[in-house]
């Protein structure tokens, strides 16, 4: 079933070459007529589809822009429905007049995500495809992208889809038992139940185990860079950002109420926690004290300690190194470019991996890139199997899994058939959960919540 058209504007809001204004829904075609005129005359709506057409975007008897329509159909589409994708100039200001005269034509603002939402809803794509969809959107490197492909080629929901029907399988006989309990039952013995059962449990094992080696390439790994002041934080920081700042990107943190940003080391994903606390600022330098420190090296998945291997440790340097023992943490030995009168051996006790680096002159860059590999990625990552795309899909593997486990144990222990069933049912709700066979609308619109508007 279609619904009224959404139209959002699905290119980045900066000047650029070219502007997408995409139009989706039941009468998106009839709204595309009433403000794009093709230069060949006609009707969009009338159009066979799969066609692109050059004329003019207007509005209130007003010429706003040269452009291309696009015109798909239902159900050949993204979204299942009617398309119409205008490609005009990429100016902040011309997107927006389209946008608008769009909405004015009788479009309504679409919401995060709802694109993506309505292939959906319209059966185009499961949920772990459609969370593949914004893997593959905010992808920082040639792994995390093949992984989120792969997922939303459809490789994941397939090996889900597998696990599913092993479990199913024993379910079909259970509920049979459970139907009629003085019967035989002779399809299945429990050493098959059990085979099946362990089968699909070490399959999911196996993708949540590649997916926590892998996240360091594909998701990132929250990472917190601490060191008392005048260390070299900021320099570090910027020796890692490098000078490329588009894959730098300022994600102002709501749920968590830090300012996050993403940077890469190789192909390793750091989600540097609280930035604002160690970049400086043209106002007050904002240094992190240790009593801050503490809260968010409890979160944090790795911690990076600076120190300055030209000063003699300090009690500060000391506090910092005891918070860090028994921690993921790595220690950078800064400034190695001057005298140096620390040493690793100083302080390795404390550390799971000391590295000498200096910001200034960026030795030791390598070094740090090889020691984040060994410390994160436990296995190399095979981007070209079924990958998880994030946390929600993680957890309901591992609820199927703990399910399978309680199955597993209701049979050895010889419990009734309906109980080993009650724990089967509940591993198969946990993966069709995953694909969004059986999710709730809550879960539907968290998922979509974390998309960007115009996708
Ligand atoms: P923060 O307070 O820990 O963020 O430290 P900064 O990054 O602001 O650095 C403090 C001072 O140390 C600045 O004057 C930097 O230029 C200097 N600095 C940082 N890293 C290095 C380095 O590797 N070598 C040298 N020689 N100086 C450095």
């Amino acid at each position: 079933m279609s619904e009224p058209a959404i139209a959002a504007i699905s290119t980045p809001h900066a000047p650029g070459g070219i502007g997408i204004i995409r139009i989706s829904g039941e009468n998106a075609l009839e709204i595309a007529d009433r403000i794009f005129e093709p230069v060949s005359g006609g009707d969009l709506s009338k159009s066979k589809g799969y066609r692109a057409y050059f004329g003019s975007v207007n509005a209130g008897g007003k010429k706003l822009d040269d452009a291309v329509c696009l015109v798909y159909k239902a159900p050949h589409s993204y979204t299942g429905e009617d398309v119409a994708e205008i490609n005009c100039h990429g100016g902040l200001y011309v997107t927006q007049q389209v946008l608008r005269a769009a909405l004015d034509a009788g479009a309504r603002p679409a919401e995060a995500g709802e694109f993506t939402k309505r292939a959906f809803l319209n059966g185009k794509i499961d949920l772990a495809q459609s969370e593949s969809v914004m893997a593959l959107i905010s992808a920082s490197g040639q792994k995390a992208a093949n992984a989120a492909l792969n997922t939303l080629d459809g490789k994941l929901s397939e090996k889900i889809e597998k696990c599913t029907e092993k479990i199913t399988g024993v379910c079909a006989s259970l509920g049979a038992w459970v139907d009629y309990p003085d019967d035989i039952i002779e399809e299945i013995t429990p050493e098959e139940m059990e085979e099946a059962f362990e089968s699909a449990k070490k399959d999911l094992e196996d993708i949540v185990s590649r997916y926590d080696s892998g996240k360091a390439l594909t998701q990132g790994v929250d990472t917190v860079i601490i060191g008392r002041p005048n260390v070299g934080k900021s320099a570090v920081m910027n020796m890692l950002t490098g000078y490329d700042r588009s894959i730098v990107t300022d994600i102002a943190g709501t749920t968590r109420d830090v300012v996050e940003e993403k940077i890469t080391v190789g192909d390793i994903v750091l989600n540097v926690a609280d930035t604002a606390g160690i970049r400086q600022t043209d106002d007050k330098v904002e240094n992190i004290g240790v009593e801050r420190a503490v809260k968010r090296l409890e979160r944090a998945e790795l911690i990076i300690s600076v120190f300055d291997s030209s000063e003699p440790l300090t009690d500060e340097d000391r506090e910092i190194m005891r918070l860090c023992k028994g921690k993921k943490s790595l220690a950078l030995l800064n400034k190695s470019d001057l005298e140096s009168v620390l040493e690793e051996k100083d302080i390795a006790e404390y550390f799971e991996t000391c590295v000498t680096v200096s910001a200034k002159t960026h030795s030791g860059e390598k070094e740090l890139e090889n020691a984040l590999r060994s410390m994160l990625c436990s296995r190399e990552f095979d981007s070209e199997s079924a990958c998880l795309t994030g946390e929600r899909q993680r957890s309901c593997c591992l609820k199927a899994i703990e399910h399978l486990d309680l199955a597993l144990n209701a049979l050895r222990s010889g419990m009734t058939y309906d109980a080993v069933n009650v724990c089967a049912d509940c591993a198969v709700d946990a993966l069709l959960e995953l694909t969004g066979k059986r999710a709730s609308a809550a879960v539907v619109d968290e998922v979509f919540s974390r998309f960007c508007v115009g996708k």
